[in-house]
């Protein structure tokens, strides 16, 4: 069976046909995707599924990653924050920096980019490296994964210039996009219900989490999956759950989260959080590798309530991770998140530890609600945020630009 056999068990065979013809016209086209890492974050989970699939469908898709030095992580790091609402001066220096390292890749991946027919290109990280390619071929799309809605203007300014030349930019939703001269596509990201993340698990596999991090199987368990970092809102997980606590004693709180190779703050806030969470042994704050797919598909099988308490959100893929294994999610009142819990049906939104705690205690009081909005979730997510429709949603726009 092909990869595109197994798609058509979950998605329907009117789907892959319908992706299958899209695609037609791309057979052997060229399209290379650019972000700046390949572990850690959403948008390497999501690359790492989309271009076996895009080649499946006989496209010659491919995926490049740019590095840099330090300082320049460090100023992406913080045009992620100022794009997301913070204020921060990014000094000419650092601009200088992630101006010369996009020079520098460019040189790196001149061939690639100069001969490819789609060039995709995902946040602001890459964003600068467009002007290095005057005798591009192809057509280039920003991607912008993140929530746009607030920036701080003089960063916002900076970037635009850079994103102005583009053939044209997708953001995850209508509330994030900005008025460009170019065409503007909407397209929210998805999940791959085939990955080691997704797929069904043995009962086995779930009792094995239990076991290895000394977790009760006959407690109550609320998780959330995240980086740490502070739009994440963990320190808020944290005071919901003590708040949540007070009334059910035996309550359980997972904290899983890891390290993206372009994020330099993680370390700061996994310190904030370890503080926080100091003397309480029902708060299990895990630290695991880029790899450990299978351990967090099988915590999120394992809890009964995933949380995502975020106060910016470019869309949250664990929120879709958790919907999709028929779990009832408590996801910040923010970005992304608004387009997949819908409140009271799908899950419930959030904004401060004092809301999320109700609901907390609202569900865990009745086992039946939770059944009922997991399965709704399930549901949703499988209607919506699957990869063949986020696949026919770039093929549809590929389409669009040949024209
Ligand atoms: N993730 C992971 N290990 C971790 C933390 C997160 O594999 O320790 C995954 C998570 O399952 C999800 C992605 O990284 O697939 C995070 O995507 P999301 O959109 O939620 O947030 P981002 O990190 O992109 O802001």
């Amino acid at each position: 069976m092909s990869l595109l056999d197994d798609y058509a068990q979950i998605s329907g065979n009117d789907v892959i046909a319908h992706l299958q013809q899209l695609a037609a016209p791309f057979h052997g086209a060229r399209v290379v995707h650019v972000n700046s890492t390949r572990v850690g974050g959403g948008v390497a989970e999501i690359l790492t599924k989309m271009i076996p699939l895009m080649q499946e469908l006989g496209i010659n898709a491919s995926w490049e990653v740019i590095t840099g030095e330090s300082q320049f992580y460090e100023c992406t790091k913080g045009m992620h924050n100022t794009l997301q609402g913070n204020q921060i001066h990014l000094s000419d220096k650092l601009l200088g920096v992630y101006e010369r390292t996009n020079a520098e890749n460019a040189e790196a991946l001149r061939e690639s980019l100069t001969e490819a027919d789609f060039v995709f290109i995902h946040d602001p990280q890459p964003a600068a490296l467009l002007q290095h390619f005057p005798n591009r071929k192809g057509k280039w799309i920003w991607r912008c994964h993140i929530d746009a809605s607030h920036p701080y203007r003089p960063v916002w300014k900076y970037l635009r210039k850079f994103i102005v030349p583009y053939d044209a930019s997708i953001f995850s939703l209508a509330a994030f996009a900005h008025e460009l001269p170019h065409p503007i596509y909407l397209i929210p990201p998805s999940i791959d219900p085939l990955s080691d993340k997704n797929i069904e698990l043995e009962p086995g596999a779930v009792r094995q989490v239990y076991e290895k991090y000394t977790l009760d199987p006959e407690r109550p368990l609320i998780l959330q999956v995240s980086r740490f970092d502070r739009f994440k809102d963990p320190i808020g997980v944290i005071e919901a759950y003590q708040l949540a606590k007070k009334y059910l004693p035996s309550l359980q709180l997972v904290l899983a989260g890891g390290e993206a190779t372009d994020d330099p703050e993680g370390g700061v806030v996994l310190g904030e959080v370890q503080e926080a969470a100091y003397g309480d042994p029902d708060i299990n704050i895990l630290l695991l590798p880029s790899d450990a797919h299978l351990e967090i598909n099988a915590l999120q099988r394992a809890a009964d309530i995933v949380l995502q308490k975020s106060i910016r959100e470019g869309f949250g893929l664990t929120v879709t991770e958790a919907m999709w294994k028929g779990k009832p999610v408590i996801g910040g009142d923010v970005g992304g998140i608004r387009l997949q819990v819908i409140n009271h049906h799908t899950g419930f939104l959030a904004s401060t530890p004092e809301g999320a705690a109700l609901r907390i205690r609202y569900l865990l009081y009745q086992p039946a609600k939770i059944r009922e909005m997991g399965e709704k979730a399930r549901v949703f997510v499988r209607d919506n945020f699957l990869i063949t429709r986020h696949l026919r949603e770039y093929l549809a726009l590929m389409v669009a630009l040949l024209y």
